[in-house]
C-alpha cells in the first residue's frame, strides 16, 4: 500500500513554514476530526492529516522524511514504538481543543508543562416559559480544584518540594536508541516523579499529594431569553483546574427544554391549536386565545374553515440574537358536536332543508354509498 506525501495530504509546499503546515492541519483538523465531522472517511482523513503534522512539524522528522520518504519516519516509528501517530493521545478532543483555544499546546509536551483544564459538561433542564424568556439558574457542578491547603504543590510545605535528581527537574531522560538508520537520541518521561520534575518529600495531608481536591461548586447561569433546545452555554473557566498554573478548562450547560402543553415551538415562532365550534366557525365570533404573554383576544371572522392557520404578530419567541419577537400563529380546530339533543337535531334539519339539502340519517353507510354510486 503506497502512502501519499506528506505534503499533499496537508496541501502545502516542500518549503512550508511551521507556520503554514500549522495552519493548514487546524484547517484539516477542523473540518475532518471525528467528534465533529460529517465529511465521509473523516477518520481516515484526520489520522492521515494527524500523521502528516506529526512528521512536518518536528524538523527533525521533516528532515528525515524529506531525505528518506516514509521509509525514514516509518523506521523511526518502528524503532521506538511509543508516541505512533495518529491515534493515541494525539487523536484526542481535548488536544483539538487546546490548539485551537491556546491551552498546553499539542504534541510533546511535558507533564510539569502548563496546560488547561478539562472541559465539563452540565445538562440543565428548564421549562418552556424559561427558555422563551430567559432565566437564571443556580447550579451544583462537582470539579477538580488546586487543594487550598497547599496550594496545588501536592507537598505539606514548601521545603518539601525537591527538584527531581533523577531528571534534574526536566521531567524528561534522554536516552540513545541504534536503529537501522542510525543512532537518535528519544527521551522518556521520568520515572522517579512521573514527568513533573519535583520530587515530594511530605505530601500533603488534605490532597495526599494530588495537589488536586473534589469539590462541589455552585454556579449562577443565566439563560437568556430565546434559547433552544440543546443549546450549548460556555462558562469560561468553570470547568476542571489546569495543570501547572494552566487556565482551568469551561463548563458547557446544555439546555435542555421541557415540553408545553399547549404551545410549541418553530425557531422562534409558536404554534398552538385551539379548539372552535361549528358555530362559531361558520358565523365567526370573537375568542380568547392563550399567548405567552397571557391571554388576548382574537376575532375568528365568519366562514372560517377548519384547519385555518391566522397569525399573532411578536407573540412569538424572542430573538436570542437582534431585537424583536417572533409570531404565534393559530390553527384553528373546528370541533364537531357528537351528542346534540332532539331540538339540535331538528333545527339542522331544517337548516338542510332551507339550503336544499336531503339528509336521511336512517339509510346509513353502505347503502348509501351503493345508492349514490347507482345515482339513485
Ligand atoms: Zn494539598
Ligand atoms: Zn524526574
Amino acid at each position: 500500500m503506497s502512502k501519499k506525501d506528506y505534503y499533499e495530504v496537508l496541501g502545502v509546499d516542500e518549503d512550508a513554514s511551521q507556520k503554514e503546515i500549522k495552519k493548514a492541519y487546524r484547517k484539516m483538523a477542523k473540518k475532518y476530526h471525528p467528534d465533529v465531522s460529517d465529511e465521509p472517511n473523516a477518520e481516515e482523513k484526520f489520522k492521515e492529516a494527524s500523521e502528516a503534522y506529526e512528521v512536518l512539524s518536528d524538523e527533525e522528522k521533516r528532515a528525515k522524511y524529506d531525505r528518506f520518504g516514509h521509509a525514514g519516519v516509518d523506521q523511526d516509528q518502528a524503532g521506538f514504538g511509543q508516541g505512533g501517530f495518529g491515534q493515541g493521545d494525539f487523536g484526542s478532543f481535548d488536544d483539538i481543543f487546546d490548539m485551537f483555544f491556546g491551552g498546553g499546546g499539542g504534541r510533546g509536551r511535558r507533564k510539569n508543562a502548563r496546560r488547561k483544564g478539562a472541559d465539563l459538561k452540565y445538562n440543565l433542564r428548564i421549562d418552556f416559559e424559561e427558555a422563551v424568556f430567559g432565566t437564571e439558574k443556580e447550579i451544583t457542578v462537582p470539579r477538580t480544584e488546586e487543594c487550598d491547603n497547599c496550594n496545588g504543590t501536592g507537598a505539606k510545605s514548601d521545603s518539601d518540594v525537591e527538584t527531581c535528581a533523577k531528571c534534574n527537574g526536566s521531567g524528561q531522560i534522554k536516552f540513545q536508541q541504534k536503529t537501522p538508520l542510525g543512532q537518535f537520541v528519544q527521551t522518556k518521561t521520568c520515572d522517579r516523579c512521573n514527568g513533573t520534575g519535583k520530587f515530594i518529600k511530605d505530601p500533603c495531608p488534605a490532597c495526599n499529594g494530588k495537589g488536586k481536591v473534589k469539590r462541589r461548586r455552585t454556579v449562577t447561569v443565566n439563560v437568556p431569553a430565546g434559547v433552544e433546545d440543546g443549546s450549548r452555554l460556555r462558562m469560561r473557566g468553570e470547568g476542571e483546574t489546569g495543570e501547572n498554573g494552566g487556565p482551568a478548562g469551561d463548563l458547557f450547560v446544555v439546555i435542555n427544554v421541557r415540553s408545553h402543553k399547549l404551545f410549541e415551538r418553530r425557531g422562534d415562532d409558536i404554534l398552538c391549536e385551539v379548539p372552535i365550534s361549528f358555530v362559531q366557525a361558520i358565523l365567526g365570533d370573537e375568542i380568547e386565545v392563550p399567548t405567552l404573554d397571557g391571554k388576548v383576544k382574537f376575532k375568528i371572522p365568519e366562514g372560517t374553515q377548519p384547519g385555518t392557520s391566522f397569525r399573532l404578530q411578536d407573540k412569538g419567541v424572542p430573538h436570542l440574537k437582534g431585537r424583536g419577537r417572533g409570531d404565534q400563529h393559530i390553527k384553528v380546530k373546528v370541533v364537531i358536536p357528537e351528542e346534540l339533543g332532539e331540538e339540535q337535531k331538528e333545527l339542522l334539519r331544517k337548516f338542510a332543508e332551507i339550503s336544499g339539502e336531503e339528509i336521511n340519517p336512517e339509510e346509513k353507510g353502505f347503502f348509501r354509498k351503493v345508492k349514490k354510486a347507482l345515482g339513485m
